[in-house]
């Protein structure tokens, strides 16, 4: 996600708690299904005229641990800011009990799943697309004749709240090597913005497949008008109604060729950019959003930030919940890197905590500000070669699978021999390291 926007007004502020890190630990009876590997295939019904999603979800699940499972913890953001109503959940074509906890969904498996064993887990709900953007609802809205779905296909993950202390993405999600989708709307002419391929248009219905992502979310509009270029051998496509896509277009060109520079090839053969109802800039696996609400100055920034979480969370993907570093400051370094650094104007604190360990006033300014001027200060200590050595190596060896704060400074110091990372990372480097 990128902040910068309303973070201007909430420095009036300079408030410098750090509240220390707070594990982000699962609830009982909630497991962690962040192990797991599934496939999706899903339909839905986008009733425009009644603002509600209807959606049946089945997902084949693969026991890829070592021990047997009794439950599966699936991450549903419509749970908390959709007021869904759920139509029945069966594991293997049987009712299977569920319950929501926060924006989780926990079905008890009838039987165990053994070791390498699969089960089919189909859910059913309803939503409400809302028509307000406070609390985040812009997530699941529709508004400004866009829809938008996010975290809309219940999918394996840890036990995570919604609720952050104002900011941060607390979404965690395995890569999912399939995702077939098939979209059916009552509206004619509906344009949607999604990762993958459409494969088929049949009437009012569209179904797309997306390979290796980890979440498949989408935007919808009658209005959208579409524009599609090839830059370097990789589909840029943008959607917009009011926004620029020559705006669009060329801070994405600028940013995709500096970070290919510096990372080594984009991951996917297609980008998407979709013009949404106000809220923040969000990304997605193969593309993001971009609020109508944005001024121009502000839509260049967040497409420069959020071309970055194509490498980062979306290829190579973290625990966004418990380290918002490995996610954000890794790609604010980035952004800066072309849209200039600047200082903090909250206290020094430590880069380890979770999205839930700093205030509102200071979370963006810790994280990003702070978390990119570290990443920028150890370049200048190490130099240009060895730092992006370090990257391109973090990026390879984690790509569609999962990173993390000490795995990418592992990384840098493996190419660098420079660690120090005590002091700000206490919690994964011990006194010394
Ligand atoms: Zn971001």
């Amino acid at each position: 996600m990128s902040l910068r926007i309303r973070l201007v007004a909430l420095f009036v502020l300079p408030t410098v708690l750090m509240l220390g890190v707070v594990p982000v630990a699962s609830a009982a009876g909630a497991p962690d299904s962040l192990g797991l590997s599934a496939t999706y295939d899903v339909s839905a019904n986008l009733q425009w005229a009644n603002h509600r999603l209807v959606v049946v979800s089945t997902a084949t699940v693969t026991n890829t641990t070592a021990s047997a499972v009794t439950a599966l913890t699936f991450n549903l953001v419509p749970a908390k800011i959709g007021q869904i109503a759920m139509n029945g959940v069966t594991v293997n074509g049987s009712a299977a009990p569920a319950s929501l906890d926060d924006m989780n969904v926990i079905v008890n498996l009838n039987s165990a799943l053994a070791p390498n064993a699969a089960a089919t887990v189909t859910i059913r709900y309803s939503g409400r697309l809302n028509s307000t953007n406070p609390n985040r609802k812009w997530l699941f809205a529709e508004r400004h004749d866009i829809a938008t779905a996010y975290r809309w296909i219940p999918w394996l993950s840890n036990r995570y709240a919604f609720k952050t202390p104002l900011f941060g993405d607390a979404f965690t999600t395995q890569v999912a090597s399939r995702v077939d989708v098939s979209l059916t709307s009552d509206r004619a002419g509906m344009v949607y913005a999604a990762p993958g391929t459409r494969t088929s248009v049949n009437g009012n219905t569209q179904t797309f497949v997306a390979y290796n992502v980890r979440d498949w979310n989408f935007s919808a509009s009658p209005d959208y008008q579409v524009g599609s270029e090839t830059h370097a051998g990789v589909q840029f496509d943008y959607y917009t109604i009011e926004l620029s896509q020559s705006l669009f277009a060329a801070n994405a060109k600028k940013a995709f060729d500096k970070y290919v520079g510096f990372l080594g090839a984009f991951p996917y053969s297609r980008m998407f950019i979709a013009e949404t109802s106000p809220g923040f800039a969000m990304e997605s696996p193969q593309g993001f959003w971009i609020p109508d609400s944005y001024k121009p100055a502000d839509v260049s920034f967040a497409v420069l930030h959020e071309v970055g979480h194509m490498w980062f969370y979306s290829s190579v993907g973290s625990n966004q919940a418990a380290e918002p570093f490995a996610d954000e400051a890794l790609v604010e370094y980035l952004t800066r890197t072309m849209a200039g650094f600047r200082g903090p104007r909250c206290a020094t604190a430590n880069l380890d905590g979770s999205v839930y360990s700093y205030t509102s006033d200071c979370y963006y300014d810790v994280i990003y500000i702070q978390g990119s001027n570290y990443l920028n200060s150890y370049r200048k200590n190490v130099g240009d070669t060895k730092f992006y050595a370090g990257l391109r190596a973090y990026y390879n060896q984690y790509k569609n699978g999962f990173g993390g704060t000490k795995q990418l400074l592992t990384a840098l110091q493996a190419q660098s021999g420079v660690g120090g990372f005590h002091a700000r990372f206490p919690s994964l480097f011990p006194i010394g390291q």
